[in-house]
């Protein structure tokens, strides 16, 4: 990691752990885990998870286990497990296990058998409806089920035949029998295993039924011996049935589950399921589409890991619900680039100049510095010669009040190289400016020329030593801070957020480049080199502009 890691800030988290290992709870032990689903690509609220997870571990020689949450066959495959592992790999954390909760079937169903025979579990047949209607509602209690105090031995027979493929999905279910009454819904009998003739990416068709997510989690972190269960605030409510379920069954350990506010990002979305949507209805170009706020999209975008850490690090972790502006990550990103992209030049609409007292023959090798505060970077090789490109918008026909750059009769400085005087504008029937006639001064080469003040300074390539590019300049997904309380979320999405130029030229030092490698193009915005570029053409990414442009 070449970067500083950010100054870490006290939490209550961070402050209860330390008091733990203080007490010796857990026998002084820190072990977590980062439970994914694998039904989507992570995105950058699981990144503030990771952070966290992995965080606490490795600042207390601690262990964090990845364990995917592969409960729910129908929606997970093996493309999201994939892509999860090389995410957080990417993000900069080595996990200690990799685990399933899939490789705990067989101890989950003969811990439900526990809860059949200790009485505390038994097999219902009501329908959804029926079931929805003994429910109750969050002023009125529930009423129990009829089949609440079915004989156990009759319960373990008809688990063990739902187990065997005897019934149909929906047929009967297993529930843990604990308060119809409760004041906390999540405590009136919930559903522990259902019925689902489904193939599992893993273990095939080994297994009909399934257990449910609030069983299967507390027992996978007790069978693991996880200290701390770190979890989002909307899991609150449930523990008292993570801490039921591990009581009654007696685990081994009985992890801590300690709730945090979820990352809430605004101009985005961080719902799997919509993020699932953009995808399959090709709003976007796939989960790594550089809008995308997931990880593979923010790398493929050229955001680095470090300023993701740095991000979730500075947004810190609390108990309350909050929004993020996005300006807070793209903020991350730039300071994060501006200290460690080298400079390159690009040209986004070539304008021709052609400087009339420069010898057609000559090319002179300039050495630009790759960054200007890091000579440590060296510098790079730009060629000036006799056509050069600079940009349309560098030249000004009718300047607005304050033009700095080029205008007729006006002198300006090329980067890194000389000053230059418009002469001649050349235009096409239309009016369209299609060349400048320019000179130089050869005297200026790095310095300004005696008593003239020349305060412009523009990018520019020699045309024989650039290469044509194509740049796609990437906005923010959705033009609403809270697309997600829209009714409809895809009608925020901006219609500006890409743009394609093809036309572009940039600096021949980047024919070298590999595909991820991040860059200032100075005065434009940061870029990275995609995996869509081949021999003909260079495929850039705009990661985030130069300056903030949204905030008013
Ligand atoms: P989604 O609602 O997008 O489906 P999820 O919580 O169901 O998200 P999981 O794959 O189950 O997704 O999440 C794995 C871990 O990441 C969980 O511990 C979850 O709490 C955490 N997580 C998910 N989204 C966020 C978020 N926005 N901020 C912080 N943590 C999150
Ligand atoms: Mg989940």
């Amino acid at each position: 990691m070449s970067n500083a890691e950010p100054q870490l800030t006290a939490n209550f988290i961070r402050q209860m752990v330390a008091a733990d290992v203080q007490e010796n709870k857990h026998h002084g032990k820190v072990a977590t885990r980062f439970p994914p689903e694998p039904n989507g690509y992570l995105h950058i609220g699981h990144a503030k998870s990771i952070c966290l997870n992995f965080g606490i571990a490795l600042e207390n020689n601690g262990t964090c286990n990845l364990r995917f949450d592969d409960t729910n066959p129908e929606k997970e495959s093996l493309e999201f497990m994939q892509s999860i592992e090389t995410d957080v790999s990417w993000l900069g954390f080595a996990w200690t296990n990799k685990f399933h909760a899939s490789d705990y079937f067989e101890q989950l169903y003969q811990y439900a058998v526990q809860l059949i025979e200790q009485g505390d579990a038994y097999i219902d047949d009501l329908t959804a409806e029926q079931m929805r209607l003994y429910r109750g509602t969050l002023t009125e209690a529930g009423k129990d089920s009829p089949n609440r105090h079915r004989p156990v031995a009759e319960s373990l027979d008809l688990f063990a035949r739902m187990r065997a493929g005897e019934f149909t999905d929906g047929q009967y279910v297993l529930r843990a029998k604990i308060d119809m009454a409760s004041p906390n819904v999540n405590m009136r009998d919930p559903i522990i295993y259902r019925i689902r003739h489904v193939h599992h990416q893993r273990t095939g068709d080994a297994w009909c039924i399934y257990p449910m997510y609030d069983y299967t989690h507390c027992i996978s972190d007790a069978l693991e011996g996880i200290t701390h269960s770190l979890c989002t605030l909307e899991f609150e409510d449930h523990r008292p049935l993570y801490d039921w379920v591990l009581d009654k069954l007696q685990t081994p350990t009985h992890p801590q589950q300690t709730e945090f506010a979820r990352l809430q990002l605004e101009y985005t979305i961080v719902s799997k399921r919509k993020l699932a949507q953009l995808v399959t209805e090709n709003h976007v170009n796939g989960w790594d589409d550089p809008r995308m706020p997931t990880l593979a999209g923010l790398r493929r975008a050229g955001v680095t890991p470090a300023a993701i850490r740095d991000f979730c690090e500075r947004i810190g972790v609390t108990k309350k619900d909050a929004w993020i502006e996005m300006a807070v990550l793209e903020n991350c990103i730039r300071e994060d680039l501006n200290e460690n992209a080298p400079r390159a030049m690009a040209v986004l609409k070539p304008l021709r100049v052609v400087i009339e007292n420069y010898p057609a023959d000559l090319v002179e090798q300039l050495h630009i510095p790759c960054h200007p505060q890091k000579p440590e970077l060296g510098s790079r090789q730009v060629n000036f010669a006799k056509e050069i490109f600079i940009e349309a918008d560098d030249f000004a026909l009718i300047p607005p009040p304050k033009f700095k750059r080029l205008i007729e009769g006006g002198e300006v400085r090329l980067r890194g190289s000389y000053v230059i005087k418009c002469n001649q504008v050349i235009q096409d029937e239309e009016g369209n400016i299609s060349e400048l006639r320019c000179s130089y001064d050869p005297n200026t080469l790095g310095k300004n020329p005696e008593g003239r003040k020349v305060s412009g300074v523009i990018h520019w390539v020699a045309v024989a030593d650039s290469l044509p590019a194509q740049l796609r300049l990437y906005d923010r997904l959705f033009c609403l801070p809270h697309p997600d309380s829209e009714e409809n979320f895809l009608a925020a999405l901006n219609p500006d957020s890409l743009e394609i130029l093809d036309d572009c030229r940039v600096e021949a030092s980047l024919a070298t480049a590999q595909v991820g490698d991040g860059f200032q193009f100075e005065r434009t915005g940061y870029f990275c080199l995609d995996e869509d570029s081949n021999c003909e053409k260079l495929v850039f990414n705009r990661t985030v502009t130069l300056r903030d442009t949204w905030t008013k």
